[in-house]
């Protein structure tokens, strides 16, 4: 799932590709992936609005729109798939569209304020208000597991996977492409000041947590914000209410540089832990920002995939050597996700409590190396959790092996996703079921629709 890195990304080439652009409409064949409103109420609010800005919260992506001026509907129906011709005939179609006027027909829009939840609302969602026509908007884009988002010609071929379209004055398309549906778009009211929704009117959609690479993020208001909290760290990583648009990936990696272990309770933290923490997060994230991302699944940016996968210490990397100590990394499952550490550079901290759940020996025995619940108490003869195997031989046990293969074909076949993505075709069947994550069996597959 794209994280802050992989979603910082695609705001930056959003911006500087939709800037100024002008909403003409927008269609949508899957009414879930709207958040706020049923889709021609979704289509009416946000036609005629131009792109003023593009920027981000947490992992949610924010269009800042500018107050709607009337636009010149696109005659011709768009065709979904036309031939591979049609490169030229939509740079005609560009060419052809009549200029943004003030005085052009203007499209019907909602009527303002508040709108009825049965009108407006898709079934079990409370509509939001619709933002008035001269009022500032913002689009709050969630990509969740397979969210992409592309900027093409309005003829680019497209496949059956993308499920909003907002068609832009200039000829082109901002289209958002979703396999697995559990991307959610919604349109609100824009508090200028903020650059978020008003406040109260789209509850739920943006993350509490604090902005991990924003300048009044500091070591000391880490400090602050752990001293009232408990749990492993692992978990309170991926909370978005504690920091937000960290995730599976970049919470492993900022703890394997910050040598801390995943399942460490963060109440034991000193102050050292801490400003280690603080670099290390701050650290990765700025580095994959620099990198465009992991493109490890289905993320990919509108000017294309990133690079940081290569450069990931630990995240999928079970069974071969840390980068620091040469033992081999170990995988976990931490709260329902597959969690990578090395098991002598991070570990619990001595004592009585807390400890000794399986790596190492232990470890191995479990399939995966997967530690089950109840297994604490078996495991407790070791004085730490530490390699009980003899100082981490490397190599890998069969099950790591196993998931090492699959784990390089689910990436050969997400670069083939992605791709064909692009390409507007739907990728190859068969790349398709071997890329399911499900197959694959990575827990990552279980995802809730909450992280
Ligand atoms: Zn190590």
């Amino acid at each position: 799932m794209p994280e802050l890195p992989e979603v910082e990304t695609i705001a930056r080439d959003l911006r500087g590709l939709v800037t100024g652009a002008r909403i003409a409409g927008a269609r949508s064949d899957w009414p879930s992936t709207l958040r706020s409103h049923e889709p021609a109420a979704f289509a009416a609010a946000i036609s005629g609005r131009e792109i003023v800005g593009v920027g981000r919260r947490g992992k949610q992506l924010l269009v800042w729109l500018g107050p709607a001026a009337p636009v010149t509907p696109v005659a011709a129906p768009i065709p979904v798939a036309p031939s591979p011709a049609s490169a030229p005939a939509a740079r005609a179609r560009r060419a052809a569209l009549a200029p943004v006027t003030p005085d052009a027909a203007p499209i019907p829009v909602a009527p303002e304020g508040p709108v009825g939840e049965a009108s407006l609302a898709p079934a079990g969602v409370a509509a939001a208000p619709v933002p008035a026509t001269d009022e500032a908007a913002v689009l709050t884009i969630h990509l969740k597991m397979t969210g992409q988002i592309f900027v093409v010609e309005a003829g680019a071929p497209q496949d059956r996977h993308v499920h909003l379209v907002l068609s832009l004055a200039d000829g082109r398309e901002l289209r958002f492409r979703d396999m697995r549906k559990f991307g959610r778009i919604g349109l609100y009211r824009r508090d200028e000041e903020t650059g978020e929704p008003v406040r109260g009117e789209a509850p739920g959609v943006l993350a509490a947590g604090a902005e991990p690479l924003s300048d009044d993020f500091t070591a000391r208001r880490l400090h602050a914000l752990l001293a009232r909290r408990h749990g492993r760290l692992k978990t309170l990583l991926l909370n978005q209410d504690f920091l937000a648009g960290v995730g599976n990936i970049y919470a492993d990696e900022a703890l394997w540089l910050a040598r801390l272990h995943p399942l460490r309770d963060a109440s034991t933290l000193r102050p050292d832990h801490v400003v280690r923490l603080y670099g290390a997060l701050r650290e990765v994230l700025a580095e994959a920002v620099e990198r465009r991302g992991s493109s490890v699944d289905d993320y990919t940016a509108p000017e294309g995939d990133g690079s940081m996968q290569e450069y990931l210490r630990v995240y999928q990397r079970a069974g071969e050597p840390c980068l620091r100590c040469g033992r081999p990394i170990r995988r976990i499952v931490v709260g329902g996700r597959s969690t990578h550490f090395c098991s002598w550079c991070q570990r619990l901290p001595g004592g009585a409590a807390g400890r000794g759940t399986p790596g190492g020996a232990a470890g191995r025995g479990t399939p995966g190396g997967t530690a089950r619940r109840g297994t604490a108490d078996r495991t407790h003869r070791g004085p730490r959790w530490t390699e009980l195997d003899g100082g981490g031989a490397l190599g890998r046990t069969r099950s790591e092996e196993e998931r090492v293969r699959r784990v390089a074909a689910t990436r050969k076949a997400a670069a083939a996703r992605r791709a064909a993505a692009r390409a507007g075709v739907v990728a190859d069947p068969t790349a398709g079921s071997a890329a399911d994550p499900t197959a694959a069996g990575s827990a990552d597959a279980t995802v809730r629709g909450s992280a």
